[in-house]
């Protein structure tokens, strides 16, 4: 029987790409869209959800009824959570309390317990979300702390799956990868393998405008007065993720929310993908790098995107949220005419 699975943990990996038509149609490269959110948790965090617990499991730190650890409200939890039904280990999620009730409700539909910790205090409070979850991995027997941000698995599920992927999708050809660094797993993991390959593919990580990411590569230092608050989530960091290798990039592009918000909507107008507000920071990325490089018509340039925009209808998919923000800018896809809505009475 073919593309029949023993349970959902099968259809991990191996995501289809896409070639884009029209969003980067001006560029003279062929460019592909790596599909995440074909992942069955809709997200790139299954990888790294499967592969940390099965090594926790072949390390024989886990057994039945033993408890997954992490600090997350976004895509890694969700994975997290379904990992666990299937495995039948409980799962604990910390979030904080700036958290919107739906993703605390998607977490609880798939059956994790979460604790909703306050954000207004410093990480090591014993409130924090990094400290609950901390100590109750520490307190409970027969439990691991995932630690995404500092867990070297984490880039290792890339370099054994998202990185072959591209190598044999592309059939070696790819020239460019691009991909957002939130804790640098997927850039660090998939770049690794391919760099192994053909050390000339240029690799590019997709920073926040807000974030520390693009100045620390550059300068090796920590730029405080970058850092201040934005509305993409899962992209650039306040502190540096050990599970991001700055050796194997070659350059950080930083977009902010505005124009990362117009492309989100753009590439679902023009491409009929509806991805989430990080893939439109990648596309945003590769303009901006596009402007300042060369592309020839033999570049073959992949961009990762992350997950799925079902997670993101009261956000970047929201006219009042787009206005709130301060984007109304009447923006080269005819923003009122495609996005107006009739009521009918
Ligand atoms: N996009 C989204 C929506 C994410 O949740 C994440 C993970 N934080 C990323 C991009 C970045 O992935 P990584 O953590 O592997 O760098």
């Amino acid at each position: 029987m073919t593309n029949v699975f023993e349970n959902i943990l099968g259809l991990i990996g191996n995501t289809p790409m896409v070639k884009l038509n029209q969003v980067t149609k001006d560029i003279p490269a062929t460019v592909y869209a790596k599909l995440e959110c074909f992942n069955p948790g809709h997200s790139t965090k299954d990888r790294i959800a499967i592969h940390i617990i099965e090594a926790a499991e072949k390390k024989g730190l886990l057994t039945p009824g033993a408890t997954i650890v992490e600090t997350t409200s976004g895509n890694t939890g969700y994975s997290i959570a379904m990992v666990s039904i299937i495995k039948g280990y409980k799962c604990i999620l910390a979030v904080s309390d700036k958290t919107k009730p739906e993703k605390i409700a998607y977490l609880k539909a798939l059956g994790a317990t979460v604790y909703v910790c306050p954000a207004s205090v410093p990480a090591d409070n014993p409130r924090s979300y990094y400290e609950v979850a901390k100590r109750v991995a520490a307190q409970t027997p027969n439990s691991i702390y995932i630690n995404q941000y500092f867990n070297e698995l984490n880039v290792d599920a890339h370099y054994t799956s998202t990185g072959p992927e591209i190598w044999e999708q592309t059939q070696g050809k790819i020239t460019h990868i691009f991909a957002c660094c939130g804790t640098g797993g997927t850039l660090s993991g998939s770049a690794k393998f391919l760099k192994e390959q053909n050390p000339d593919i240029k690799v590019i990580g997709v920073d926040a405008d807000g974030s520390i990411l693009k100045s620390y590569h550059e300068t090796g230092e920590i730029h405080k007065e970058d850092i201040h608050s934005y509305q993409i989530e899962g992209l650039g960091k306040n502190l540096i993720p050990g599970a991001l290798h700055f050796e194997l990039i070659d350059e950080f592009v930083r977009v902010n929310d505005e124009n990362a918000a117009y492309t989100t909507r753009e590439i679902a107008i023009k491409e009929g993908i509806l991805g989430g507000y990080t893939t439109g920071a990648v596309v945003q990325a590769f303009k901006q790098y596009s402007a300042e490089h060369t592309f020839s018509k033999d570049d073959v340039v992949v961009l990762i995107f992350p997950d799925h925009g079902s997670r993101y209808i009261t956000k970047v998919y929201n006219d009042a949220w787009m206005e709130s923000q301060g984007f109304n800018r009447n923006c080269v896809h005819n923003y009122e005419e495609v996005f107006k809505t009739e009521y009918i009475k």
